[in-house]
């Protein structure tokens, strides 16, 4: 028999947390491709995943940001055997309408949540989901795909570099953010922690990376009123909002999931993003791994399936 190290396995969900299991290669269905996953990032999704606060079923293969090499491919991609990939999590059903112009799909499958993820020796996903990486750009810099086009998504809101703008957090999310920000010219931002004070009525507009009952209340007064609050980041439960407060202050609310990823991994590979990207462990060892992602909110933490 072989090893278990080398035989096909997935980090899956469990009764009490993740656990390592060997897995079987399934035929794939129409419009799929199947990527060997080379390194995987873990997120707060993931660990969120992993304890049960989202609904995941038992059995399902976590994460959702990686970089690999398609291993096979539905015949009719215009992608090749062998090309360095990374993918959108949010992975779209081909059959809605927005599947079928080109607005993005309504009822999209969260990787690693919904359907099986990448902390697995291979992943399956349709191939419309992927993005060509390209061979220069360091793994660890490509597995960051997915947390770059999130902070990217700010840039949608109605926002200016000239406004002033609170960021609420100190993790790693909102750390990427700022330097998108930054990037851009906005230089009248100020970031605070979570559980800080918030002035009122003092920003142009606010973005949060932690929403909490008690958080969203305070950014509702710090933003004036007309100002714009960015809604960024994903609770794993739904939080309260006053409607009341954000009506008589005239708010405009404006929720932003990801930016481009293209955009994404073109800035890769100048972005200055090295000291937010940590260790890399083998899958095995993945007790670990989430008890560091767990421990501090400072690096990404990577896994290695192969
Ligand atoms: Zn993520
Ligand atoms: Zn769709």
């Amino acid at each position: 028999m072989e090893p278990l190290s080398s035989s096909p396995r997935a980090l899956v969900r469990g009764p009490r947390g993740a656990l390592l299991r060997a897995t079987e290669p399934r035929p794939l269905g129409p419009g799929q491709a199947r990527v060997r996953v080379l390194l995987a990032g873990i997120c707060r999704t993931d660990l969120h995943a992993a304890e049960g606060l989202l609904p995941v079923p038992e059995g399902r293969a976590l994460g959702h940001e990686f970089v690999g090499e398609i291993s096979e491919i539905a015949e009719e991609s215009n992608m090749t055997l062998g090309q360095r990939v990374t993918a959108t999590p949010l992975l779209p059903c081909g059959a809605c309408g927005g599947c079928e112009g080109d607005g993005g799909c309504w009822a999209p499958r969260m990787l690693g949540v919904d359907h099986d993820g990448a902390f697995a020796s291979s992943v399956v996903v349709p191939w419309r989901a992927l993005f060509e990486v390209p061979r220069s750009l360091p793994l660890r810099r490509a597995a960051y795909t997915e947390p770059m086009a999130a902070s990217l998504a700010v840039l949608k809101a109605p926002i200016a570099p000239d406004q002033r703008g609170l960021l609420l957090g100190v993790n790693r999310i909102a750390e990427l953010t700022r330097r998108v920000l930054e990037s851009r010219g906005f230089h009248r931002l100020k970031q605070l922690p979570a559980g800080a004070p918030l002035p009122r009525d003092t920003y142009d507009f606010a973005i949060e990376t932690v929403a909490t009952d008690a958080t969203l209340d305070g950014l509702l007064r710090a933003v004036r009123p007309g100002g714009c609050l960015v809604l960024k980041s994903r609770p794993p439960a739904p939080v309260a909002l006053d409607v009341a407060l954000a009506v008589r202050r005239d708010l405009r609310l404006h929720a932003v999931g990801y930016g481009s990823f293209r955009e994404a991994l073109r800035l890769l590979h100048e972005f200055p993003v090295e000291d937010l990207l940590g260790e890399v462990l083998p899958l095995d060892r993945f007790e670990h791994a989430f008890a560091l992602a767990r421990g501090s909110e400072a690096a990404k933490i990577f896994l290695e399936p192969t």
